[in-house]
């Protein structure tokens, strides 16, 4: 099997040929270096504890103008996020972050691999505090480090290796970008029905794939030129018994199929309207970071409007704690209104991946403080400075401020509250963390 990749990317001078030569170094582990295919990458050999894998330095892209300059840090990220199983990406901790690295940093909080951002020259023990400013790049915690005397090294070398373990199995014949949907809900709800539908109505089946687990099969199909997987459809366009049925869809199943999942459609049978497992199975999905889209089928047997009215206000009184998905009502049976649902899933998987920027997330804060609100305990009382994105899918905002653990879970839901009434987060849960910054 190919060794995994590991690129190096960074704008120059920030020490990605210290950092690549330590690396190799440090375990004498360089077996050979290879001038790459490309003429401006260069390919090592190297392991950890074991672990081998191929590291490439794209540090000798060659500079020209200003605009190639830009035109090429774009690329080596882009050609990293192609090629690489796990990114690493070097900032310099001396001089901070400047407009390059937010542009490489836009580039790689898009794309599905692993990154690690790794803030180089920090050659002296340091404190958190210098560290802040990195948390903006919105590519979670930065890993400080000195390439030139290896402080630091070892740690992010095997939180690399950690993540090379976890790697997936390659499997070629995959497409590449797909949005992984779980379609959940309680027995007879019409899941099978709803999943029928969205993949045989004339659209072609790209391939049935065999999941993680031994009996999962993942059915993978395009759309409109993009690619959805329904994890976890095993036997779902063979009609089966319903006692096969009450077992295949149990709550274990279900659980496994979040696990794997981008969006999760909840199906409800609107016939016999909310139950306590539909909460369930919502809270679950919720809780594991899962976007999400309510659908409400059979909506036929629905008489009148004040009947679907009063359906649609149960949900939305008992649902609360998955107010941002979307309720659709549907027909699967028929396939009337199924089509609905695929702008559903996209919207949502569009902002559960999305990234808000720190300048766009600041003014907001300045919103949020000019209005005033804010709690205390004692003396205490919470000021946030400053708020960053630092991580996707689902999004994850961290605010900076004096007295973090005040925090409450009422807060938290007025500050989730006012980002949702400023940012599209339709369909998508957010994560909220709080730090001390004095
Ligand atoms: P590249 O252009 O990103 O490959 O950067 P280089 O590896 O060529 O390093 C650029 C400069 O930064 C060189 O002068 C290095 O000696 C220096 N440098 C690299 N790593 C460190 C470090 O950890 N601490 C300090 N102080 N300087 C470093
Ligand atoms: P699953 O157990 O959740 O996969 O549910 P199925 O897709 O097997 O559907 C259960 C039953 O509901 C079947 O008898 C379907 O024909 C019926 N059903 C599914 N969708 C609809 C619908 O939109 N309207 C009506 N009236 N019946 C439906």
């Amino acid at each position: 099997m190919a060794l995994p990749i590991v690129a190096v990317v960074g704008r120059p001078n920030v020490g990605k040929s210290t950092f690549v030569n330590r690396i190799a170094e440090a375990d004498e582990a360089i077996v050979h270096e290879m001038r790459g295919v490309t003429r401006d990458r260069s390919y090592h050999e190297a392991d950890w504890n074991g672990v081998h894998f191929t590291l490439v330095d794209t540090g000798g892209i060659e500079m020209g103008t200003e605009d190639a300059f830009q035109g090429s840090i774009r690329a080596q990220a882009f050609a990293a996020t192609r090629e690489a199983d796990v990114i690493v990406f070097l900032v310099d901790g001396k001089t901070g972050i400047n407009a390059d690295d937010e542009e490489v940093a836009r580039i790689l909080r898009k794309s599905d691999k692993p990154i690690m951002l790794a803030v180089n020259k920090m050659d002296t023990p340091n404190s958190v505090d210098e560290m802040w400013e990195f948390y903006q790049l919105g590519l979670g915690d930065p890993w400080p480090l000195s390439s030139m005397h290896g402080n630091g090294t070892g740690d992010l070398l095997d939180a690399l290796v950690d993540e090379l373990k976890q790697l997936p199995e390659q499997d070629e014949d995959e497409p590449e970008q797909t949005i992984n949907v779980a379609i959940i809900g309680r027995p007879n709800a019409g899941k099978s029905s709803l999943a029928n539908c969205l993949i045989e109505n004339d659209r072609s089946i790209v391939s049935d794939v065999a999941g993680t687990t031994r009996d999962a099969v993942d059915t993978t199909i395009e759309h409109e030129g993009r690619f959805y997987t329904i994890v976890d459809t095993a036997g779902l366009r063979r009609k089966s018994q319903i006692d096969e049925d009450v077992e295949y869809y149990g709550f274990v199943r279900a659980m496994r199929a979040i696990d794997r999942a981008d969006v999760a459609l909840l199906v409800i049978d609107a016939s016999i309207g909310l139950t306590d497992q539909d909460q369930r199975v919502a809270g679950f999905a919720a809780e594991r970071g899962c976007a999400m889209v309510i659908v409400l089928n059979k909506w036929d047997l629905i008489d009148g409007p004040d009947a679907k009215a009063e359906i649609r206000e149960k949900i939305a009184d008992r649902m609360t704690f998955v107010g941002y998905a979307p309720v659709i009502s549907i027909q699967a049976i028929t396939g009337k209104r199924v089509n609905r649902i695929w702008d559903a899933v996209d919207t949502a998987y569009a902002n559960f991946s999305q990234g808000i920027s720190t300048s766009k997330l600041n003014t907001w804060l300045q919103g949020i403080r000019d209005f005033g609100h804010t709690i205390s305990q004692g003396k205490k009382i919470l000021k946030i400075k400053y708020v960053t994105q630092t991580a996707v899918k689902p999004p994850q905002f961290t605010f900076f401020a004096n007295h973090p653990e005040i925090v409450d879970d009422n807060y938290e839901r007025y500050l989730e509250n006012r980002l949702r009434d400023s940012f599209d987060l339709t369909g998508t849960p957010i994560k909220l963390k709080f730090k001390r910054k004095d």
